[in-house]
């Protein structure tokens, strides 16, 4: 299900396609994580490890590993998915730590309009970037996307009713998925989206009218070349960057941050809008061709006008986004905690 401004059959056949990949590699969830750890008060550390058992850096990568859970002829299944390899998704490989992916699957499965995956839609919204913004009711937000279940894994930990279509039933759960979801709130593709015609061209999905709107799924309808997408390609994170090896500079910058001023419940939204606002860099100094057909899928060749240009960029932006995610995991880990229970 798409917002309600969506046009119906482009809707319709926009739900069948694949759905958009994962956001940052497991590397950059987990650095993301392993920024928050250094920045997170005692109470919530102790918090952490009494509600989850696990360090931040250990249990952003959970919510991609879960998406390996499957409807077999024997029910919900688990396969490990071969993207995410040891140690990202081993931990949680125990026969204890299958049933929580399982539960987690099950529970999150058709309740969303759709006939399965529901618990996929969390990771992502897809805003036109030229909006600026993230606000409910643009085409590409709904009541599942990643904003809504960062505030329903919120509402957990505070002790409110967690609000349909999500199931969340621990406070352990519900800290598993912000661990991944805040870093997904930060990667552009996974909120800002660009919308074009068939013949490339850049469109708006929220204007009267518009007759030809077509999704190109968090760039991965963008072909880069050398069997790349645009997608793929930002969520690799630059070279050297490693979790278990922050740069001294990055967390510097985390620390340094300034502090979002909004009421916990409003901060998915607020640094949804902040990655709406630098998303257009991903789109910028790409020439797009006209779509093909692939396997029944709309697909656009993209050039780089300037590569090493586009590159430098690139990486800059990686960079402050991975650092503002972690340093935001914190604030809201910190303030989740700094309430007595
Ligand atoms: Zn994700």
């Amino acid at each position: 299900m798409f917002a309600k401004k969506c046009i119906a059959a482009l809707c319709a056949a926009a739900s069948l396609l694949p759905l958009p990949a994962l956001a940052w590699g497991h590397q950059g969830h987990m650095l993301v994580g392993a920024i928050a750890d250094q920045l997170l008060t005692p109470q919530a550390q102790a918090g952490l490890q009494r509600d989850m058992g696990l360090t931040l850096a250990q249990a952003a990568p959970w919510a991609d590993c879960a998406k390996g859970v499957g409807l077999g002829t024997r029910g919900f299944e688990y396969a490990a998915d071969e993207r995410w390899p040891s140690p990202a998704c081993t931990r949680f490989e125990t026969a204890e730590g299958v049933k929580a992916m399982q539960s987690y699957a099950s529970r999150n499965w058709n309740t969303c309009g759709q006939t399965r995956d529901c618990h996929k839609t969390y990771h992502y919204a897809d805003v036109a970037y030229a909006h600026g913004r993230y606000k409910m009711g643009y085409v590409g937000t709904n009541d599942h996307d990643l904003v809504h279940a960062i505030n329903a894994a919120i509402a957990e930990l505070q002790g409110q009713p967690v609000p349909p279509p999500f199931s969340i039933t621990s406070r352990g759960e519900a800290l598993r998925m912000l661990a991944h979801f805040i870093g997904d709130l930060h990667q552009p593709l996974h909120v800002g989206a660009l919308y074009l015609d068939a013949a490339g061209n850049t469109v708006d999905p929220d204007a009267p009218g518009s007759t030809e709107v077509l999704e190109t799924r968090g760039g991965n309808s963008i072909d880069t070349g050398h069997g790349n997408n645009l997608h793929a390609l930002w969520d690799d994170i630059p070279d050297g960057l490693r979790a278990d090896a922050v740069p001294a500079s990055m967390l510097q910058a985390a620390r340094a941050l300034r502090k979002s001023r909004a009421g916990v419940g409003r901060l998915a939204q607020t640094w949804a809008s902040d990655t709406v606002a630098v998303s257009g860099a991903a789109f910028a100094g790409l020439s797009l061709g006209p779509a093909n057909m692939d396997k029944g899928s709309r697909v656009w060749p993209a050039t780089f006008v300037d590569p090493a240009d586009y590159r430098a960029r690139q990486n800059a932006l990686q960079r402050a986004q991975l650092t503002k995610a972690g340093a935001r995991l914190a604030q809201l880990v910190n303030a989740l905690y700094a309430v007595p229970r």
